[in-house]
């Protein structure tokens, strides 16, 4: 076995195990590492910044769980609370004091939302969400954006981003034509495609789902007045206006997305950092909607470990560590990040974008940042594989898809900076 063999020998007999285990492999898809060419880590650890993978190398994290880690990995707070919580047992069957807690703290950031409902995740959170906007309007047709991923919906896996972006899949196989055709898919930031699909099918769109800053096709922030033209064509038409903050969620700032830019929609989902990294979803809005669902009213939604004691704990611990200007210092990390990053860029005559919406920043392989999917499609994604794997001899981890945002967490500071831009300037130059 050579030296690297050695160094990778842990690794690569897990990830044989893992091979004929799982499909791929992996039990979500972008964890596979198709689409940069290296193969998969399997990560053991995490601690502020840092990961470590099955060999005991150290990694500087920007895939931050996928978005839960805004804190960094294991803060002691979350910890403590979940170990505090696991002395009473785990899911009860009833509802628990936690649940009441975590509720009130989501809905005094939040305003748009009156009343809510936790699910085990983001996933489910759409799905009930949808459920009930179509219980609502008795409409069937449900508008989403090119590039905007919610979950793997049925209705929803059409031009979505994510993994599917990933792996240039335009749908999934599965998914009936029936249920496909109930969705309208439009150009991210295309107010005039929005303003015609209501003209071409009045009183028949139950809701919009929206990202209210695109982050599954790389980060795109939506351009000036579009969200609040979707606020003003969906209300005029009697459809509802979805936000999926399942991302942008406490990300963005404590109101998320809807606080950052001044729209309050009819209904929001949830997930990622407010189960601080455990299985977490909620879904949630006006009162006089939510009531409609079970037991209140006759949309049914339901789940056994709803409101899991573990999440819900996790969660508590998550927001009151998430003090409002704890948002500005992060902020600040994140845009010198980016600042550093163009300039590393430059230095090294390479041509890329990058584009940032608070945390969230995506470096993308082309000459100016996107406005919508099928822009952000058109990236070098070969060079965006071969900056990943040179970050990565660096001992920096960014996520394994040109499509997928970096998450930049609380636990990023100078140290960590200088050491990505160290690394961004040596990868660029290579
Ligand atoms: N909505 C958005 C915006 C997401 O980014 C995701 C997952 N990345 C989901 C929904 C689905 O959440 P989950 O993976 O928890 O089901």
């Amino acid at each position: 076995m050579s030296a690297v063999d050695v160094a990778r020998a842990r690794t690569a007999g897990l990830v044989e195990r893992a091979e004929r285990l799982f499909p791929g492999g992996v039990n979500s898809p972008v964890r596979a590492f198709r689409a940069v060419g290296r193969p998969p880590l399997v990560l053991e650890r995490g601690e502020g910044a840092y990961v470590w993978d099955a060999d005991g190398h150290r990694y500087l994290d920007y895939i931050g769980a996928w978005g839960p880690a805004i804190l960094g990995h294991a803060h002691p707070a979350v910890v403590a609370a979940v170990v505090w919580a696991t002395r009473n047992g785990f899911a009860l069957g009833a509802t628990n004091p936690l649940e009441i807690e975590l509720g009130e703290a989501i809905r005094a950031a939040l305003p748009s939302i009156e009343r809510l409902r936790f699910t085990s995740s983001g996933t489910e959170a759409v799905m009930s969400a949808l459920r009930l906007a179509r219980a609502v309007t008795g409409r069937t047709l449900v508008v989403k954006f090119a590039g905007g991923y919610h979950g793997h919906i049925d209705g929803l896996l059409v031009e979505a981003g994510s993994g599917l972006a990933t792996q240039a899949i335009p749908g999934s196989a599965g998914v009936p034509d029936a249920t496909a055709a109930q969705t309208l898919v439009l150009p991210y930031n295309d107010a005039s495609s929005v303003t015609l699909a209501f003209a071409q099918h009045p009183g028949q769109i139950a809701a919009v789902i929206v990202e209210p800053v695109a982050a599954n096709v790389g980060v795109i922030p939506p351009a000036p007045d579009f969200l609040e033209h979707l606020r003003e064509t969906t209300r005029a038409d009697g459809a509802l206006l979805i936000f999926d903050e399942v991302i942008t969620g406490f990300r963005l700032g404590p109101g998320g997305a809807q606080a950052r830019f001044g729209i309050r929609p009819d209904l929001t989902t949830l997930g990622k950092i407010i189960g601080g990294g455990m299985p977490i979803g909620a879904y949630g809005g006006r009162t006089d909607l939510m009531e409609l669902v079970a037991p209140a009213g006759p949309v049914y939604q339901a789940g056994t470990l709803s409101g899991h004691p573990l999440s819900m704990a996790a969660g508590i611990a998550t927001l009151a560590a998430l003090e409002p200007a704890r948002y500005i210092a992060l902020d600040e990390v994140a845009a010198r990040l980016a600042s550093g990053l163009a300039a590393a860029a430059n230095d090294a005559g390479r041509t890329v974008a990058i584009a940032r919406a608070g945390s969230l920043l995506t470096v993308f392989f082309r000459p100016t940042a996107p406005s919508d999917a099928a822009e952000a499609l058109t990236s070098d994604r070969e060079a965006y594989a071969r900056f990943f794997g040179a970050m990565l001899d660096h001992g920096v981890l960014l996520p394994p898809s040109q499509f997928e945002a970096w998450f930049v967490s609380m636990a990023h500071a100078e140290h960590e900076l200088d050491a990505t831009l160290d690394a961004a300037r040596a990868a660029f130059r290579a």
